[in-house]
């Protein structure tokens, strides 16, 4: 019998790693289910609803975790928590992987098997697993949620007796997962759309939401996507002309939601302190780079700036704010990555370290650290460092020190075999 063990998430973390439909779901396969009690609370799920799909509900984290032969998390937890865990047993979830390398080190030290989320190689059969994908299409539905909460006018045009009220314009900058969603979202709610971005691909998607698309359409930009499907730095002379362009585009929207990525990098700037001063006041820019430094110049992570009437959101951890679809989509992530590892007729954990799924976010392993990234951070500090596999992470790049769990995703691509990898062997696929 594989035993899973979920332990409650820290104060500012709202999701849980599993739901009464994934306990259903690894009930079936095989498994022995332990929730902290209360854990699903702040998604709405009690412990009875984990108790009626089978689950056991446990008093602590430590009785949670200590029989488990693996753990799901939302976040890292705390190295008391990994050192209650059984030596060889996984934990599971977005362990932010680039950020803190020796945090990661002392946990790997424990013997349990760290294995990281984020980076999940986006490959057609990982795209059940894509934890990036699943909770940045909340945060782009969200983005646009809180805008219009705070938008002192109505995002529909209305016409009535008394006149009309005119529809609002919403900017999108940056159509990818979040970009796309924030599309869709704020052409639900009536919005006059526009949307940029540097990779020709978008260009088609834009319109068959509804949306016009906006972009300095020159040479560099029809190359500009890596073959992965990334963007790429683009050059000061692009920069430039698409600051023309957006300087002019900006002064005339009422809401810009940013969501503008390279991995590798900071967050392009892309909004200056002079184009925020162009806007009518009660504008409202929602930046989702806020995690990476941000796409606006005035963005403050995790505040709300205002800056002569314009307020510009650097709300963190947007998925973490609709909770309930976020963790149920989260705990479908995580027991469609578990679900080819139980061995169904032994009812026993089985682990194939050769698989590309497992070898791409597996981050320590027997006390090693066998991800090549977390082992240059380490510098050769980590006594297991040496250790660090090549065959490491899909993943994608360095971020700031401090940077959360989206933003680590994104960090410094290394040398390796999946490097960065986007389409899936039979072709892109979202
Ligand atoms: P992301 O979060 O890395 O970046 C967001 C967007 O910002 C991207 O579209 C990027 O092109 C854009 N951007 C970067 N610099 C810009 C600039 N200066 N100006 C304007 N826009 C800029 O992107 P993402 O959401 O992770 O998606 C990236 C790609 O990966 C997309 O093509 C997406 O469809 C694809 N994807 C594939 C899979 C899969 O195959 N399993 C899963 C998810 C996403």
């Amino acid at each position: 019998m594989i035993a899973i063990g979920v332990p409650a998430e820290g104060k500012d973390e709202p999701r849980i790693g599993i739901t009464p439909e994934t306990v259903k779901k690894l009930v079936k396969s095989g498994a022995e289910v332990t929730v902290r009690s209360g854990a699903g609370l702040r998604s709405h799920f009690s412990d009875q609803d984990y108790a009626d799909a089978g689950a056991k509900i446990a008093k602590t984290d430590e009785e949670a975790v200590g029989k488990a032969d693996v753990v799901f998390s939302v976040r890292r937890p705390p190295l008391g928590l990994v050192k209650a865990m059984k030596k060889g047993a996984a934990l599971i979830g977005m362990l932010d992987p680039f950020s803190d390398a020796e945090g990661l080190d002392a946990m790997g030290k424990t013997g349990v098997a760290l294995f990281a989320m984020e980076l999940m190689p986006r490959i057609t059969r990982a795209q059940s697993m894509d934890v990036l994908s699943s909770q940045s299409n909340l945060a782009g539905y969200k983005a646009v949620a809180d805008a219009a909460a705070a938008f002192e006018r109505a995002l529909p045009m209305m016409m009535t007796a008394a006149g009309t009220v005119p529809a609002a314009k919403v900017f999108v900058m940056g159509v990818g997962v979040a970009g796309l969603q924030a599309i869709a979202t704020a052409r639900r709610l009536g919005a006059i759309v526009t949307a940029t971005d540097v990779r020709p691909a978008v260009k088609e998607q834009v319109a068959s939401l509804g949306a016009k698309f906006i972009a300095v359409e020159d040479e560099e930009f029809k190359q500009a996507e890596t073959s992965g499907g990334y963007a790429k730095e683009m050059s000061d002379a692009y920069k430039k002309k698409q600051a023309a362009l957006i300087a002019d585009h900006v002064k005339n929207q009422d809401i810009v939601i940013t969501t503008a990525l390279i991995p590798g990098r900071p967050a392009p700037k892309l909004i200056s302190k002079a184009m925020i001063e162009s806007m009518r006041p009660g504008s409202i820019i929602v930046d989702l780079a806020a995690e990476r430094g941000g796409n606006a110049e005035l963005t403050k992570p995790g505040e709300i700036a205002e800056h002569k009437g314009v307020r510009i959101f650097g709300l963190l951890n947007l998925p973490g704010q609709v909770p309930v679809n976020a963790s149920s989509l989260y705990a479908r992530n995580l027991q469609a990555f578990l679900d080819p590892f139980i061995d169904k007729e032994k009812k026993v954990l089985a682990i194939d370290w050769e698989d590309e799924l497992a070898q791409g976010t597996a981050i320590a392993r027997d006390g090693a650290i066998v991800n090549a990234m977390v082992a240059e951070r380490l510098g050769g500090k980590g006594a297991s460092g040496a250790k660090a596999a090549t065959k490491s992470a899909s993943a994608k790049s360095a971020p700031a020190k401090s940077a959360p769990s989206r933003s680590a995703a994104k960090a410094k691509a290394p040398a390796k075999k999946n490097g960065g990898t986007r389409k899936p062997k039979g072709g892109k696929t979202t």
